[in-house]
């Protein structure tokens, strides 16, 4: 698949969420792939605009089907994957495809896709990166303890990655993916 394709990844509750979301509110011809979940839906996420939600059973049936570009189980606790069939589309239009996905997943597109753009979101500091994950406040002390061992790890995968951005300030750190995706 050749086209223009952005994997978006860093440690978990690094910001990238807001990164990307900031970036569409700015150049809303972005292109972000809506990946499906098998995670409960949070309060105020929607069906379908913030990820497709599904049961296990659906879920197994996208894997089954060939329909997920790639896949991982995140956290050790819920399946999350990009719905293959409208990535295509959106490469096929010409459009700017955004790729939001954990390390794992960015992994298997490395392996699958020639030609994409990768970016590692990377906190200013350790301290940082915790904070954001205690202010949350959506997880239990045991799914925190969790994602701080994970974001640990995949602090130590930046660089697998052809660009690295520190998120010390959401206009900048949107300043530097608007120039890297010649927007
Ligand atoms: P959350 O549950 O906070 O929405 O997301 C948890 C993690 O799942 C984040 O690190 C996010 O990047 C990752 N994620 C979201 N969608 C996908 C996907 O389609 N594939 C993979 N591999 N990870 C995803």
């Amino acid at each position: 698949m050749i086209g223009d394709v952005t994997v978006i990844s860093g440690p978990t509750a690094v910001g990238k969420g807001t990164v990307v979301a900031e970036l569409r509110r700015r150049h809303p011809q972005v292109w972000v792939s809506v990946s499906a979940t098998t995670r409960r839906p949070r309060p105020a996420e929607v069906e379908g605009e913030h990820y497709l939600f599904l049961d296990d059973a659906a879920f197994d049936q996208l894997i089954a089907s060939d329909g997920l570009l790639e896949w991982a189980t995140v956290h050790g606790s819920a399946r999350y994957g990009t719905p293959a069939a409208p990535v295509r589309a959106a490469v096929a239009a010409g459009k700017h495809v955004i790729l939001e996905i954990d390390l794992q997943g960015a992994r298997q597109v490395f392996q699958h896709l020639d030609g994409v753009r990768s970016v590692f979101i990377a906190p200013p500091d350790r301290d940082a990166l915790r904070q954001r994950l205690v202010g949350r406040g959506t997880e239990t002390p045991e799914q925190m303890e969790r994602r701080l061992v994970t974001a640990e790890q995949e602090l130590a995968a930046a660089g697998e990655f052809e660009h690295v951005i520190v998120n010390d300030d959401l206009g900048s750190t949107v300043g530097r993916l608007v120039d890297l995706l010649g927007l």
